[in-house]
């Protein structure tokens, strides 16, 4: 069976892995990336390429954090990377000897989903991925949506607050300072001194897993800070309905591992402010089913998928 390396290049780590045809991940391993210095990440994902090579390996995919122009396998800008304006598909190419295609990360997760994970069997689908901030991709009528040039299902910056906090991007209120990760923390950060009783008081830094964490143990805090980024995640995910009527929606990303924690506020507040959900299915939203995954099989699938072009 063919198979093809699929790689995950993220603000701090890059995730590769060989997968087969069937979407199965063979072999993988792990690096820290260094994003902010081009000529050593280029050696470090050729390293990565090396160390996974076999003879059946027939190409390299790489999703990548940040705009990506598929079509001319370059890297046009990332809000939270070093890099700009680099023929990465190339620089890579020329570095492993083998055929190198490019894609935004979110793009490459959600084509991962749509052929072996929850988006299965559908036409239109979205997926979205909520960690630190929020990615997104799209698949209609079966085939991958990228916009006019590259940069389409951008959903983490759409504007839903024009007084709302500063973003990586440079922009204010963007829905990814709601509905993220990093929104929970902020907002944890910002009203623990009112919640001398919470277990999350006394606390340095208060990350995600350690809300989550806390929410799952009943702490009142924590649980209300989890149901309100929820909310904030439903009405993001009910613009995206009124514009694109998705069959089905699959949430990815760090998030994704606590979706029971958050989907069903989640979802609830997507119906309240969807348009006529009695008149029409909402949705099904469901936590990935890839898991990690999703982003390695997509990007391998850019190799060995033709319908993923
Ligand atoms: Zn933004």
């Amino acid at each position: 069976m063919k198979t093809a390396i699929g790689i995950d290049l993220g603000g701090t780590k890059i995730a590769g892995g060989v997968v087969d045809e069937m979407g199965a991940v063979v072999v993988r391993e792990q690096l820290p990336s260094d994003v902010h210095h081009p000529d050593q990440l280029i050696a470090q994902i050729a390293k990565l390429a090396e160390d996974l090579g076999s003879p059946d390996v027939v190409g390299v995919g790489i999703g990548a954090a940040g705009l990506i122009d598929h079509a001319h396998g370059r890297y046009l800008y990332g809000p939270n990377t070093g890099l700009r304006d680099l023929d990465l598909a190339e620089m890579i190419a020329d570095a492993v000897g083998m055929p190198v295609s490019l894609d935004n990360d979110a793009n490459c997760a959600a084509w991962g989903e749509h052929r072996f994970g929850c988006g299965r069997g559908t036409r239109d689908f979205l997926c979205i991925t909520l960690g630190t901030g929020i990615g997104g991709g799209f698949v209609f009528g079966g085939r991958p949506y990228r916009g006019a040039h590259g940069g389409a299902a951008e959903v983490g910056h759409i504007l839903v607050d024009p007084d709302g906090p500063l973003c990586g991007c440079g922009r204010y209120g963007c829905w990814e300072q709601f509905a993220s990760g990093m929104a929970l923390e902020r907002l944890a950060a910002a009203e623990i001194p009112a919640h001398p009783d919470s277990v999350l008081a006394g606390e340095g830094r208060i990350a995600g897993p350690m809300i989550t964490r806390a929410a799952r143990d009943g702490d009142a805090f924590a649980l209300d800070l989890v149901a309100r980024t929820a909310r904030w995640v439903g009405w993001g995910l009910a613009s995206l309905v009124n514009v694109f009527e998705p069959e089905r929606i699959a949430v990815a990303g760090g998030i994704a591992s606590d979706w029971d924690l958050f989907g069903e506020d989640a979802v609830t507040a997507l119906s309240e402010r969807a348009e006529a959900p009695e008149y029409r299915p909402m949705p099904e939203v469901t936590a990935s089913a890839l898991g990690p995954d999703s982003g390695v099989v997509g990007a391998a699938l850019l190799v060995l998928d033709p319908a993923y072009r």
